[in-house]
């Protein structure tokens, strides 16, 4: 059938294209749009989402994918890979009436506004209404495709395919039985990490920093960018993947983390196989293992002894009298700082994932009918004080922190921490598999290391699932083991000795 899978794939590129315009427009958005040029900006990226879902639900791509299911054992490995995902693609997009993606869509925007005002004057309240409709449009959706009695299970499916509260109930439960201990002995720990020893830091010298180190660990700045946006973020796929970052003279390494950060998730989209842009296999294979690319430049690359061997005297090269007065050890204990923060997106990679076991347990008593909305800052409150030993003195520093359920994001939290174990288990995987590694950190030289993720992660595209992509590369099931092994193995030499 190689003209019906020529035909599909004109199609899904079709759509695809349409995509990344769309994505470059959301860019410019936060990146360059004038004050006041936000209405028509906005005309203009519903009319490309209004092109974008006509493109994907097309007629045609049905029947295509009709006569090319009836021909499969014609088909060769990676033709069948395609095709059985773009049947998830396709009948996610299509079997939702476009009334009720219009709802979701204008419920959102709404949401979003009163989520931003409540949070300013931190009024749960207000925006509860809002939340409660999120919910049961929520419900609605997984019911519409077919999930009606696992509803909290499509919400996961979505961002992670194949992954679901079970599993990450056991997973996140073993997680936590190994990270309350250590994160309450670095508690009582007299070492403390000072990052207030960092002022005066010229954005400039600091840009040309980040744009150094982005470029040793492989980002390809020929298709791609690196801009400054108030939330950095990465955006585009193939060709053209855009950055950004945000700068503090008073805080120079929460610009180069969050810069590696997004240099992962950028290395990732990058490394797909450009040939089969539009195609599945030129996609990533979800949220869980996206985030798993950023996690391990960001941690177990970026925070390691063996890259500021490298890096450290090319920092005070930049800033020698900002540095002056700093030591090694307290550089590199500021880079591993671990202190607990009522807000996620400040915490430590010690304590980011109880965040999320947080998140996690909220957002399944939700689903289940055990946790009424206006219930939820109480709920939220008591489960920071027994997981993080903090209690918010307000909603804003509590259940009003994350933008995500304004946009009726629900089993997207789950992802950020699935990415921080399957990032340490990738990790002790290649370091097995490819010795003296981190001594090529400690030249400047990350090629070894990039090379392997673009052929075990980034060229498979989305040919497995999260789990089955663990394990065909790291041999093993995904386990939270490696999470706390490299946890122990990195903070207790700092903070327990
Ligand atoms: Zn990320």
């Amino acid at each position: 059938m190689p003209d019906s899978y020529d035909r599909l794939v004109a199609k899904l590129k079709r759509a695809h294209v349409l995509g990344t315009v769309a994505g470059l427009l959301g860019w410019d958005e936060q990146v360059n749009l004038p004050t006041d040029s936000a209405d028509q900006r906005a005309e203009q990226s519903a009319l490309l989402a209004e092109l974008n879902h006509a493109a994907a639900s097309d007629a045609e791509i049905g029947k295509l994918l009709g006569e090319l299911e009836n021909a499969r054992a014609s088909l060769t490995a990676d033709q069948q890979v395609v095709v059985r995902e773009a049947r998830r693609d396709y009948d996610r997009v299509t079997k939702l009436p476009s009334e009720f993606v219009a709802e979701k869509a204008r419920l959102s925007s709404a949401a979003y506004h009163a989520w931003a005002e409540a949070k300013g004057k931190a009024d749960f309240a207000a925006y509860a209404p809002y939340l409660e409709k999120h919910l049961a449009l929520a419900k609605c959706e997984a019911a519409t495709l077919g999930w009606g009695d696992r509803p909290y299970d499509y919400a996961i499916d979505k961002h992670d395919p194949g992954m679901t509260a079970a599993k990450i109930t056991v997973l996140f439960t073993e997680l936590k039985a190994g990270l309350v201990p250590l994160v309450r002995a670095i508690a009582a720990s007299p070492v403390k990490a000072r990052t207030d020893i960092f002022k005066g830091f010229p954005v400039e010298a600091q840009r040309d920093f980040l744009r150094e180190v982005t470029e040793r660990l492989g980002f390809n700045y020929r298709r791609g960018r690196i801009d400054v946006s108030l939330h950095p973020f990465c955006e585009g796929s193939g060709a053209d993947i855009r950055m950004t970052t945000r700068f503090d003279a008073d805080n120079p390494l929460d610009s180069l983390f969050s810069s590696i950060h997004e240099t992962g998730h950028g290395l990732y989209e990058q490394g797909l196989p450009l040939a089969l842009q539009g195609t599945p296999l030129g996609q990533n294979a979800g949220m869980g293992v996206h985030e798993s690319q950023s996690r391990l430049w960001e941690n177990q690359v970026s925070r390691s002894r063996a890259f500021w061997a490298f890096f450290e005297p090319r920092f005070r090269e930049k800033f020698p009298a900002q540095l002056a007065a700093v030591s090694s050890e307290e550089l590199y204990l500021a880079v591993n700082e671990v202190a607990p923060t009522l807000i996620r997106v400040d915490s430590d990679e010690v304590h980011y994932n109880l965040h999320i076991l947080l998140r996690f347990e909220l957002e399944q008593r939700l689903f289940r009918g055990d946790l009424a909305v206006a219930d939820l800052p109480a709920a939220w409150n008591a489960l920071s004080e027994e997981l993080l030993g903090l209690t918010p003195t307000s909603d804003k520093v509590g259940v009003l922190q994350d933008v995500h359920w304004s946009g009726g994001a629900f089993g997207y939290f789950p992802s950020y921490c699935l990415g921080n174990m399957i990032a340490a288990q990738l990790w002790f995987t290649v370091l097995k598999t490819l010795p003296g590694l981190e001594a090529d950190f400690a030249k400047g030289d990350f090629s070894r290391l990039l090379g392997w993720l673009r052929t075990n992660i980034h060229e498979q595209g989305r040919r497995y699932d999260t789990l089955a992509l663990v394990k065909e590369v790291t041999g093993e099931e995904l386990t939270p083991k490696y999470l706390l092994r490299y946890l122990q193995e990195r903070y207790a030499p700092l903070y327990l000795k």
